[in-house]
């Protein structure tokens, strides 16, 4: 090994003051990975700041690899050190309770490998025979993904509505749209992983192959290793999309036409959409969507109602007749009120992109970069209709959170592999996606009071939910959280992660 410089003297001297002994400790930083070691204020800071805005820990040093060994390296420092040290992989930090921070330990700036990759960060391969697939690093964006799929008329199957997200982190907790009742969340659509573990091991995983650590890590929630590659399911891209919304006045008819057009049975099987996802409209929720001249009309419904639900579906087509299959879809549905079917036809990128034009707007106005104290469930179907009347109507409606931008839409157990980390409610064969994605400049606490109630409200009334990208305070929620897959979380911790180094922001072992 090198000598030390005098940046890995400093960063060693933290280690040891942050473990509390005055032992010093024999080891010696490679200069290689210490010129990629930052620990000056500017990249302190931007490394304990998320898209939440509400935890903000401070790692001692921020790692910007220039390869894959530099973070193998890092890791490795860690594992053979009687006193080891934490390391978060940071890929866009769009976690909003700091799951991508490291306490007085390192973060490793994942978007660095891009200059490393050269270029070759997204190599796509295969054939129609045999299918077709990316290989791609963790630290990709899924936009970049699609702009390099799309330029071969491909595309992964299935999405998240925001794409500026990377694959490592998206991977680490799911990754669902409206894609996923028909193809799978994202995990469910990998073919190979590559993974440095938590013992510095670097390892190919499949389905075949590793398949524990293959399991492990998808859903995992960054503890068992760093995501360096994923190799993804392609498909022919298709150019156009019809994008839908389709407004009801009462949640049952509402819930139960999702439920016809997610169904794989009956009638309606034929023309399932793309994508299928529902959303709340309430009194200040933006009408951007809609055709200037269908506002007011909108806005009487809505004051008529308090809320009103709407049906956003998707159908992907590249020839003339597409408009025959939306008319076959709308048939299918019971419920609608009258008058209220809105319609887009916009570019496959478009529509996949769309949040970014949102992104766009709320940064002009300064409305990006502010606290997202954000909650995400999923409810299990038989208990949908409690919720709505003790969340939207009584928690929403009566203490006036009219503002707040709501999602709801219905996914199936089917699409999702149990062997994976990822945790969904139990037994039942539908659950709902119950997105509460708020922003506040000035007052996240009321909102995150009123995501306390809801959940409150949930755990009084006996319904089984399971919280997505979400954050406990405890060790004992955790595994309430898990359980039954809480003794195969923590045995997978044991044996690629015994040191518990990685992703300390979960708080799940690091609490
Ligand atoms: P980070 O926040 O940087 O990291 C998340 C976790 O993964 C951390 O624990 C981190 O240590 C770990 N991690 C990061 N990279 C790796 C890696 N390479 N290997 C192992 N672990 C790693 N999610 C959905 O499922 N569907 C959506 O529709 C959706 N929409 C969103 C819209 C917006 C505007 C935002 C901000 C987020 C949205 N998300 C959605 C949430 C998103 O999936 C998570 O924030 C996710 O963590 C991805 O963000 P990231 O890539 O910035 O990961």
């Amino acid at each position: 090994m090198a000598t030390s410089s005098p940046i890995a003297i400093y960063f060693i001297a933290l280690f040891v003051a942050s473990s509390i002994t005055s032992t010093m400790l024999a080891i010696s930083v490679p200069p290689e990975l210490t010129d990629n070691l930052h620990t000056d204020p500017g990249a302190i800071k931007l490394a304990s700041i998320d898209y939440g805005r509400i935890i903000k820990e401070k790692p001692f040093a921020v790692l910007y690899p220039s390869s894959l060994d530099d973070i193998r390296t890092l890791i490795n420092l860690s594992y053979s050190s009687s006193f080891p040290y934490t390391i978060a992989a940071k890929g866009q930090a769009h976690s909003t309770w700091g799951q991508a921070q490291a306490n007085k330990g390192v973060v490793v700036q994942m978007s660095s490998l891009n200059s490393f990759r050269n270029g070759t960060g997204i190599l796509i391969s295969g054939d129609r025979s045999s299918g077709f697939y990316a290989d791609v690093g963790g630290e990709q964006l899924w936009i970049d993904v699609l702009n390099a799929t799309l330029a071969r008329g491909l595309s992964p199957v299935s999405w998240t509505d925001y794409l500026y997200l990377t694959i490592g982190g998206t991977l680490s907790n799911a990754g669902i749209s409206g894609q996923t009742y028909r193809k799978g969340p994202q995990i469910t659509n990998v073919l190979e992983l590559d993974v440095l573990t938590g013992k510095g091991e670097f390892v190919t995983c499949t389905s075949q192959k590793d398949t524990e650590l293959f399991y492990a890590v998808l859903g995992g929630l960054g503890q068992f290793g760093i995501i360096t590659r994923a190799r993804i399911v392609l498909e022919p891209a298709k150019e156009r999309v019809k994008w839908l919304r389709i407004l009801y006045s009462d949640f049952s008819s509402f819930s139960t036409d999702q439920e016809t057009l997610i169904s794989t049975t009956g009638p309606s099987h034929k023309v399932m959409p793309d994508y299928l996802e529902g959303q709340l409209l309430m009194s200040q929720s933006p009408l951007v969507f809609y055709p200037q001249s269908q506002h007011q009309k909108i806005t009487s419904l809505v004051n008529q109602y308090g809320i009103v639900y709407l049906i956003e579906v998707a159908t992907y087509y590249d020839n003339k007749n597409e408009d025959k299959r939306v008319k076959q879809m709308l048939k299918s549905l019971k419920g609608f009120v009258h008058g209220f079917v809105f319609e887009k036809d916009v570019t496959y990128l478009e529509f996949l992109n769309r949040v970014h034009d949102e992104e766009i707007v709320l940064r002009k106005k300064g409305l990006w970069d502010i606290p997202h104290p954000w909650l995400n469930i999923f409810i299990p179907r038989s208990r949908i209709t409690d919720f709505d009347n003790g969340a939207f109507r009584n928690i929403l409606l009566k203490r006036n959170f009219t503002s707040s931008t709501v999602l709801v839409y219905p996914l199936l157990r089917s699409k999702w592999d149990e062997r994976m980390s990822a945790v969904i409610p139990d037994e039942e064969d539908v659950f709902y996606v119950v997105g509460f994605l708020d922003a506040s400049a000035d007052d996240w606490e009321t909102f995150d009071n009123r995501n306390k109630d809801i959940l409150q409200f949930c755990v009084n009334g006996g319904i089984k939910f399971k919280q997505y990208l979400g954050h406990h305070a405890t060790k004992e929620e955790w595994i309430n959280h898990f359980g039954s897959k809480w003794n195969t979380f923590q045995q997978r911790k044991a044996r690629f992660d015994p040191k518990m180094i990685l992703s300390p922001g979960q708080r799940i072992f690091n609490n």
